[in-house]
């Protein structure tokens, strides 16, 4: 936190008088999306001031060596689309060059040639997945390519997994919007790689948004238990999970595109448990997968860390909400005995973070409802040019990741250094 910027943020009562600008720009929430937009903002010398509810920066990126004893992510892992990601480079810069995930580097249960079986069906689904999409409604499901062939199947619950639910659960628009690439994995985790990018911000922690006034016309003034701060524009970066809980009070309200927005998109249903095993197990394998678990839609997906005896589990759709409503100790088992299934390995403590339960993420990360065609679109729609949005729910290739939050945090900062 700068030091300079620690008196700006002084409990005052009533409204923000006439005239008085604490800061060029307020943006709520120092996740990558609102550290990327205050790394920019600052870069061109503006005045700002970052609020973030938690103790710590991140967000969604958490990387914690509490739980495992070994730095273990809680939130997200991977660097997504290789280096098209713009904290590909970023991390290269910090001196944390990203690791290569191989997804093909994967044991699939089943007959000889099972994983290449698998594949096949991926990189069909792929061009299954671009052709309907030209002719999808808004309305259209993943769900509608399921074909009855078991291995395009086992592909197509595979993905819809790694998407963050069941294959009805996922609009095909989303399916086909998200761009896949190769996978990476950062030395300190992405939450330490944010950590890093964070340095220098001045970012107060530890305040918790709760209103945002708007009245005043060329201020925006905004308040919570810390008092209140104004500024020319705001940049709301608060999941959208939040914010249709109500978390934030917004006068005049926000128009009904944007609460819409938010009620339309909805937190994926993905768990991820972490495993800290007795002795590294990866041994040329990153990834295993039972497909006919997949297909009985108790899919699951291990992964292996090539670096530290870790594993995590990955579990999505009704699944994920079944376990999770068996509490923690039979989310732990059932990741026990994917673990056990594909290496023969019990794990010696086990980790899970409950996103959704979480006051200040709502869920992992926000998957359209099918039928909200430009939820996407109206989220981040700005508000009198002076209210902005950015986040992982972004439209574009990269939404519902770290690459996507950050490119929107870039461009919401752009809009915003614009407009006022
Ligand atoms: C289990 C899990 C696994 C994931 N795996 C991956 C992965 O492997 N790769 C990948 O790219 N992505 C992954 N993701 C998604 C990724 O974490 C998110 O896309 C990204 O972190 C979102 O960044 P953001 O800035 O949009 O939101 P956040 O990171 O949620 O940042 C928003 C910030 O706003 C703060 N905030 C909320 N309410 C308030 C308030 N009222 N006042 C002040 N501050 C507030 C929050 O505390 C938070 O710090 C995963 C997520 C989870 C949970």
């Amino acid at each position: 936190m700068a030091a300079s910027i620690a008196g700006l943020v002084a409990p005052r009562s009533g409204a923000a008088q006439a005239g008085r600008l604490d800061t060029d720009f307020i943006i709520i929430g120092a996740g990558a999306a609102g550290i990327a937009a205050a790394r920019l903002l600052l870069g061109l010398g503006r005045r700002v001031v970052v609020l973030e509810a938690r103790d710590r920066v991140g967000g969604r990126a958490w990387t914690s060596t509490e739980a495992l004893g070994l730095p273990w992510d809680r939130g997200a892992q991977w660097l997504h689309n290789g280096r098209d990601n713009p904290l590909w480079s970023l991390a290269r810069r910090a001196g944390r060059d990203p690791i290569w995930s191989d997804f093909e580097n994967m044991q699939v249960t089943g007959p000889d040639g099972a994983a290449q079986a698998l594949f096949a069906g991926f990189d069909a689904l792929d061009d299954r997945i671009d052709r309907a999409a030209t002719q999808a409604t808004a309305q259209t499901r993943l769900d509608t390519l399921i074909t009855g062939a078991p291995w395009a199947d086992a592909a197509l619950h595979l993905s819809a997994l790694s998407i963050g639910g069941d294959p009805a659960q996922i609009a095909l628009q989303d399916a086909a919007m998200m761009e896949s690439g190769a996978d990476a994995l950062v030395p300190g985790g992405p939450g330490g790689l944010l950590g890093a990018l964070a340095q220098g911000l001045p970012i107060q922690l530890g305040h918790v948004v709760r209103a945002i006034d708007m009245r005043a016309g060329d201020q925006l003034v905004v308040s919570g238990d810390f008092g209140q701060l104004s500024a020319r524009a705001v940049l709301v970066t608060i999941p959208p999970m939040v914010l249709a809980q109500g978390a934030l009070a917004v006068t005049p309200p926000l128009p009904a595109r944007h609460r819409e927005a938010f009620a339309a998109l909805r937190p994926a249903d993905f768990i991820k448990v972490g495993l800290r095993l007795p002795a590294m197990v990866h041994g040329g394998t990153e990834f295993a997968v039972d497909p006919s678990a997949l297909l009985a839609g108790m899919g699951a997906l291990l992964h292996l860390d090539p670096r530290a005896p870790l594993a995590s589990v990955l579990f999505a759709g009704r699944h994920a909400r079944d376990l999770a409503a068996a509490g923690p100790a039979g989310l732990a088992e059932a990741a026990q005995a994917v673990l056990y299934h594909h290496t023969g390995q019990r794990a010696i403590a086990t980790d899970s973070h409950d996103w959704r339960a979480d006051p200040f993420s709502g869920g992992t990360w926000a998957l359209l409802q099918p039928g909200a065609a430009s939820a996407r679109q109206d989220y981040v729609a700005p508000v009198e040019d002076r209210l902005f949005f950015a986040g992982e729910a972004a439209p574009g290739p990269f939404a519902t990741t770290l690459g996507g939050a950050w490119l929107s945090g870039l461009a919401a900062a752009e809009a915003m250094d614009a407009a006022v």
